[in-house]
């Protein structure tokens, strides 16, 4: 098949995501091209709002369609605490712990030397903005693993000077694990088990 042909084409595309072999693919290429013409169109039009419409939340960094997201504009929401992850899944499952009734701000990594992640590919000064007036605690809960480690630490000794609290969600999370995979009582665990760093 060459790649012009649309089939082959859609295959290698779908080919990129994570988990998805060449075999496997194929098959979701087939499926779609068997399923009513509308999916094909669905399909389409949602991955390419994605591009469109998806941007991410000026205040937050939160992925959204409206900016502020939502979470930033809901006034119910305490302004006071700000809860840091390393990306939107982990911001998505610390949500689904329903134990978190503030605010967030998404990295969009961790610090990770060897991969070439220092602090200015994260972003940090858009924290650092927020970080006056009515913040009093940062909650850092950055992933179980090295650079996750390494991430809190950084962002200690940034917060700590300025007068704001800053604490770690609790051990007991697995080490090396990521937050996104954590059980929503493993992870409400470690929220309210929060220790000042
Ligand atoms: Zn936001």
């Amino acid at each position: 098949m060459k790649a012009a042909d649309p089939i082959a084409r859609l295959t290698v595309l779908l080919a990129k995501l994570p988990g998805v072999g060449e075999k496997t693919a194929q098959r979701l290429a087939f499926h779609i091209l068997e399923s009513p013409p509308e999916y094909a169109r669905d399909l389409a039009d949602a991955l390419s709002s994605l591009e469109r419409e998806v941007r991410l939340c000026s205040t937050c960094c939160n992925l959204t369609a409206q900016d502020p997201c939502g979470i930033c504009a809901d006034p119910q929401r305490d302004a006071k605490t700000i809860c840091v992850v390393e990306s939107v899944p982990d911001l998505l499952a610390v949500e689904r712990t329903r134990e978190f009734r503030g605010r967030y701000h998404v990295l969009h990594g961790a610090l990770s030397p060897l991969d070439g992640i220092g602090p200015d590919q994260l972003k940090l000064k858009e924290l650092l903005s927020r970080l006056h007036g009515d913040v009093q605690e940062v909650i850092v809960a950055t992933d179980p693993t090295v650079e996750g480690e390494a991430t809190a630490l950084y962002l200690t000794r940034l917060i700590k000077p300025l007068g704001v609290r800053v604490t770690r969600i609790a051990q007991g999370m697995p080490m090396g694990g990521a937050l996104e995979y954590a059980d929503q009582v493993t992870l409400a665990r470690a929220l309210s088990g929060r220790r000042e760093v």
